[in-house]
């Protein structure tokens, strides 16, 4: 019966993915994501903010533009009447829509684009719009946040539609200028000049999960190179594995992320936790207990009152003992509220880095530090702690980004080197490490470093110049591996016992030379026997060294810092006379 068709539509609708006959309003309720197989339904812009924004928060910005054909463009049809059947059709002014409006209470200034308008075309009108919403940010300072979907530039405006990727660039490099946050989220699809611009220069970049992104589409790289293209080629999770996103996102989970993110980059301040802490488990009391004692003089015992009775080489032992936390470990037990990002946005998320966005007893914190693993599986997985040069490079992103946004980076260097690849020497690794390494001399935000196991040569120090440095007890840092200076030095490795005693890589040694500020003690007889008692000491200490530093002025930080490292060019042989 053809009169009930039209009815029979908007009751039911079909999922692209499964095929599957689904009932209009319970999609909604789900937000428009299959219930049957996940399938993410692409969603108009007022839809997109309704699902994201606070009810009742949301102010649209102004969307009338001057009527702009700049370059009088006909196809088959002229411009004006496809700009007309597309507003028509959408009820939409352009493939934009932008507003301000808070999100979990966090007030931000958003753009969202409408794939249905013209293909969410990128034109000078939606440029413009874009741009407004992002000197609105300016000038309220608060935060940017873009949800991509388009299929490229419009080419109906010409070249000025290109100039919009630079217009819109400019203005978010503004916001980076400012200290301010800028996020996207990469939606289905997002192509072309979009992609190639603000869809991807913003501090941090999330994909919907199911979205593709790309520069070139899989159609017209296929008819270039007449290949096949691989198995999941430009989807959310092939960007993150290629270092490309910060996180795919589930639509039900997009609001609550964003929300977090927001939390965690409020303008560097230090700020609450607005939810209650979960988990009253009894060793979080006890973190409790650790905040309080940090906040009057530092109570952590000099290390170096006790004399060290390990040998050299049972440290190197216990410093590389499988048990021994790791960072992930510690951002589970001495941080919370931790937020993964991913990705060099070069081609690779090395797995041998871990970073993100923390707290410590309430304060937010870039946390950047090696993971190892536990079993060998693990350690296999993690490239055994060994940076690639993505690895660092995502360590420089992260860095830059905290100090954008006025926090803390807290290192935690437990790495045997850097990874000694032919690949790794073909992406750069040295000239990764060095950009690391100046970088953070000149980074304008407070670093605190610990190693918290092995500190292995240029890989350690790609993360470690900082304004304090930390050691745990058992922890090792040293120019070479024992083994290898046995090789060079010794008549062969077995002498590495012997090198790991000549090379003074201990904590105490390292705390009289002076490249070590303060040694955080182990309980007995290392930290894997009690990893919970050695969480709560290094949480002492953090904060004892931490809090300190966030009175410094950037400024005079860095030319401190600066002098840190300087006066190891000066040592004097009397320095070295009094180590053992
Ligand atoms: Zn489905």
């Amino acid at each position: 019966m053809t009169a009930t068709a039209p009815r029979e539509e908007q009751l039911w609708s079909r999922c692209a993915g499964c095929a599957s006959l689904l009932y209009r309003k319970r999609l909604r309720r789900n937000l428009d994501v299959c219930p049957e197989c996940g399938e993410h339904a692409r969603l108009g812009a007022p839809e997109r903010l309704r699902q994201l924004v606070d009810p009742g928060s949301l102010r649209p910005l102004a969307d009338r533009l001057p009527e702009a054909d700049p370059i009088d463009f006909v196809d088959v049809l002229p411009y004006p009447h496809r700009l007309t059947a597309a507003r028509a059709s959408t009820g939409l002014v352009e493939a934009v829509v932008c507003a301000t409006a808070t999100i979990g209470g966090h007030p931000v200034a958003m753009a969202v684009m409408d794939f249905r308008f013209l293909g969410g075309s990128l034109g000078c009108a939606v440029g413009e719009l874009i741009t407004r919403t992002a000197e609105r940010a300016l000038d309220e300072r608060i935060p940017l946040v873009l949800v991509t979907a388009s299929g490229g530039a419009r080419m109906q405006e010409g070249v000025l539609s290109l100039m919009q990727m630079a217009t819109v660039s400019q203005a978010i490099a503004a916001l980076r200028e400012a200290g301010l946050l800028t996020v996207s989220v990469l939606t289905d699809p997002t192509y072309g000049g979009v992609a190639a611009s603000f869809a991807t220069n913003t501090d941090l970049v999330l994909a919907e999960s199911g979205a593709r992104m790309g520069f070139a589409g899989p159609r017209v790289i296929r008819q270039v190179t007449g290949r096949a293209l691989p198995e999941g080629f430009q989807t959310a999770d092939f960007l993150l594995r290629h270092g490309q996103v910060d996180m795919v996102v589930q639509r039900r989970s997009l609001r609550g992320r964003l929300m977090a993110l927001l939390a965690a980059t409020h303008a560097g301040a230090p700020t609450r936790p607005s939810v209650p802490r979960q988990e009253p488990a009894p060793h979080r009391e006890r973190l409790a207990a650790a905040d309080e004692a940090a906040a009057g003089p530092p109570a952590t015992p000099e290390a170096d009152a006790t004399p060290a009775v390990r040998d050299a080489w049972d440290t190197v032992r216990m410093a590389r003992h499988p048990g021994r936390p790791t960072t992930l470990d510690y951002l589970d037990s001495v941080f919370d509220g931790f937020v993964e990002l991913h990705g060099d946005r070069l081609g690779a998320d090395c797995p041998a880095i871990v970073g993100g966005l923390a707290r410590l007893a309430g304060r937010h914190v870039m946390v950047i530090g090696h993971q190892k693993g536990h079993t060998t599986a693990e350690l296999v997985a993690r490239n055994f702690g060994m940076a690639s040069p993505a690895g660092h490079r995502k360590a420089l992103r992260l860095m830059r980004l905290a100090a954008r946004l006025g926090l803390p980076v807290v290192t935690l260097v437990d790495t045997p080197g850097a990874d000694p690849g032919v690949s790794a020497e073909e992406h750069g690794q040295a000239a990764a490490i060095a950009e690391n390494i100046l970088a953070l001399t000149v980074l304008p935000t407070p670093v605190l470093t610990v190693i918290t196991g092995e500190g292995g040569s240029g890989g350690a120090l790609a993360l470690a110049v900082a304004d304090r440095v930390l050691m745990l007890e058992n922890a090792v840092y040293s120019v070479i591996s024992p083994e290898g200076c046995a090789a060079i030095l010794w008549p062969d490795r077995s002498a590495a016992p012997q090198a790991a005693r000549a090379l003074r890589l201990s904590a105490p040694d390292l705390r009289r030379l002076g490249v070590v500020d303060e040694v955080v003690p182990e309980p007995p007889a290392a930290a894997h026997d009690d990893p919970a008692e050695t969480a709560l000491r290094l949480r002492t200490a953090l904060l004892a060294n931490l809090l300190p530093l966030l009175d410094v002025p950037p400024a005079m930080l860095v030319r401190l810092r600066r002098q840190r490292f300087r006066r190891f060019g000066a040592t004097r042989a009397g320095q070295r006379a009094g180590v053992r």
